[in-house]
């Protein structure tokens, strides 16, 4: 199928895409990648008058590093996060969530903005947002302003972006010390959406206490969410006396709108999450103490 026609849009400046949002309202959309806005226009599941394309703004490109955070351009390919040095020694749990995201051509051309501010449950990047409580900027034609990921994704591929608003970077605190991080999620081929995952960064102290450990999950919920009272219940905990199968079932066992489809009920979908926060969480810690 094709898209209902529209008139595109290429500004030369991020200032100048703001006001092109402001000037057509509703009647607008921002373009990067087009991984999931095009499949959306494809088949008349969305249409807008204005297509406004973004993915060569270079001011939204690229990858620096700062003392303690890292941000990331809105418009930097998955690809190129993929490949970058930077992201896998300072923020590794982007770096090893970006392989499950998607095939390589996708990837070549899907962004890290498109992908938080598409927003779906079970998508890599929005999950990887709220674990490490990343900061997102956004611009419109009255400004800038940061939103924490905690208040960023707001229900099923709703974020607290407003209609005006561009997303422009991403921010990244660097995690120090003993630490580990991890990603472990369950879908049914590869390169599909995942039907639950984890998101495990721990930080340990020198007598193999947790010192820190957030537990983010993905495809459970109509959001990302991240399992507070397990993080916390784990703080100050020995790792040695770690069980993380029940570990794994604590983290689920408060969530109340797992999804259910074709692909799973939602109980076999909790089943699954509990079992990838075990993994996730593993990993992670076998990555603290090599530390
Ligand atoms: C076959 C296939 C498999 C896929 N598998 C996965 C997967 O396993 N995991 C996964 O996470 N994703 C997957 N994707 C989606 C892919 O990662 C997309 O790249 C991503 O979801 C959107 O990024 P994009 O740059 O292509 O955004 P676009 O498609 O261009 O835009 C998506 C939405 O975000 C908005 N948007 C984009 N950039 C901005 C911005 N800077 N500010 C404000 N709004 C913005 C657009 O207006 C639109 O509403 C898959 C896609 C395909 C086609």
């Amino acid at each position: 199928m094709k898209p209902s026609s529209f008139e595109y849009h290429r500004p030369t400046t991020p200032e100048e895409a703001a006001e092109l949002l402001t000037r057509f309202g509703d009647d607008a959309k921002v373009i990067a990648g087009g991984q999931s806005l095009m499949p959306m226009l494809n088949l008349r599941l969305a249409a807008f008058e204005h297509l406004i394309d973004i993915a060569r703004l270079t001011e939204l490109s690229g990858i620096t590093q700062d003392s303690g955070s890292v941000s990331v351009g809105a418009t930097t390919n998955q690809a190129t996060i993929g490949r970058s040095a930077t992201i896998r020694r300072a923020v590794p749990l982007l770096s090893k969530a970006t392989p499950l995201i998607g095939h390589f051509p996708i990837r070549t051309r899907g962004t890290i903005g498109g992908s938080v501010a598409h927003a779906d449950a079970a998508a890599e990047y929005p999950a990887v947002a709220l674990t490490l409580d990343a900061e997102l900027e956004a611009l419109s034609a009255s400004g800038r302003r940061t939103i924490q990921a905690a208040e960023f994704f707001t229900g099923i591929w709703s974020t607290a972006l407003r209609d005006d608003e561009i997303l422009t970077r991403i921010t990244f605190p660097v995690w120090e010390g003993r630490i580990g991080h991890a990603i472990a999620e369950f879908s049914r081929r590869k390169g599909d959406f995942a039907m639950a995952g984890a998101c495990v960064a721990v930080k340990v102290d020198e007598n193999a206490r947790v010192e820190k450990c957030n537990i983010g999950l993905f495809g459970l919920g109509p959001v990302p969410m991240r399992a507070t009272a397990t993080e916390r219940s784990l703080v100050g905990c020995s790792i040695d006396a770690l069980e993380v199968r029940e570990i794994g079932h604590a983290a689920v066992s408060d969530l109340r709108s797992v999804p259910a489809d074709l692909h799973g009920s939602a109980a076999y979908r909790t089943r699954v999450g509990a079992t990838m926060v075990a993994r996730a969480l593993t990993s992670a810690l076998e990555e603290a103490i090599d530390d």
